[in-house]
């Protein structure tokens, strides 16, 4: 089994990027914030609990998502992945490596990509007009970015530590040409 990890601060494209990526280089999506939401919307105590964390722009627990997400991994384990918003914290990222080790994973590389504040939120705010996402607001947004910066950016040196391959990538400007630009560094084979 081989993984992609993309990695990148809320409204650097990382969800358009992974669904174009995955399709070129036929590995399964798997979106976390996609499948918090699913639940999110469920009228359970669980889907309630989720959908005030996303709201105000916090993350889920650790031991939930990493649940779903492993459970995904496990279940697709005879092929190759594309993870999409996981790890997002220290935690994630060791039981991500330990779980990998044991399933036998033999490949993870990491596309980074990077994009600066100021274009982030006017990003999110250009998507809030489209998709309205709960979470898509001024608001929101920092305490999002804040998240980004305390919990998950410590996640790239970690992994670096570990000898994980980390592929920097501007996320700013056309989706078209960032996307040849990560196909032509990003050889999956
Ligand atoms: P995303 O669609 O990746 O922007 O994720 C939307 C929201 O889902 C995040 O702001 C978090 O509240 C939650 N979420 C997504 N992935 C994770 C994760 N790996 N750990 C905890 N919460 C997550």
């Amino acid at each position: 089994m081989k993984v992609i990890i993309i990695f990148g601060p809320p409204g650097s494209g990382k969800g358009t990027q992974a669904k174009l990526l995955a399709k070129q280089l036929n590995l399964i999506h798997f979106s976390t914030g996609e499948e918090l939401r699913k639940e999110a919307n469920k009228k359970t105590k669980l889907g309630k609990q989720i959908n005030s964390l996303i709201s105000q722009g916090n993350l889920v627990p650790d031991e939930l998502s990493t649940q779903i997400t492993q459970n995904f991994i496990f279940s697709n384990k005879k092929k190759n992945i594309l993870l999409d918003g996981f790890p997002r914290t220290l935690k994630q990222a060791e039981n991500l490596l330990t779980f990998f080790k044991k399933i036998g994973c033999d490949k993870i590389l990491v596309i980074n990509l990077k994009v600066s504040k100021k274009e982030l939120i006017n990003r999110i705010l250009e998507r809030a007009k489209i998709e309205h996402r709960k979470d898509d607001n001024k608001k929101t947004i920092k305490q999002r970015l804040k998240v980004y910066h305390n919990q998950t950016k410590p996640i790239i040196k970690f992994l670096r530590r570990n000898k994980i391959k980390i592929f920097n990538f501007n996320g700013k400007g056309n989706i078209e040409e960032i996307q040849k630009e990560i196909t032509k560094k990003i050889k999956f084979d």
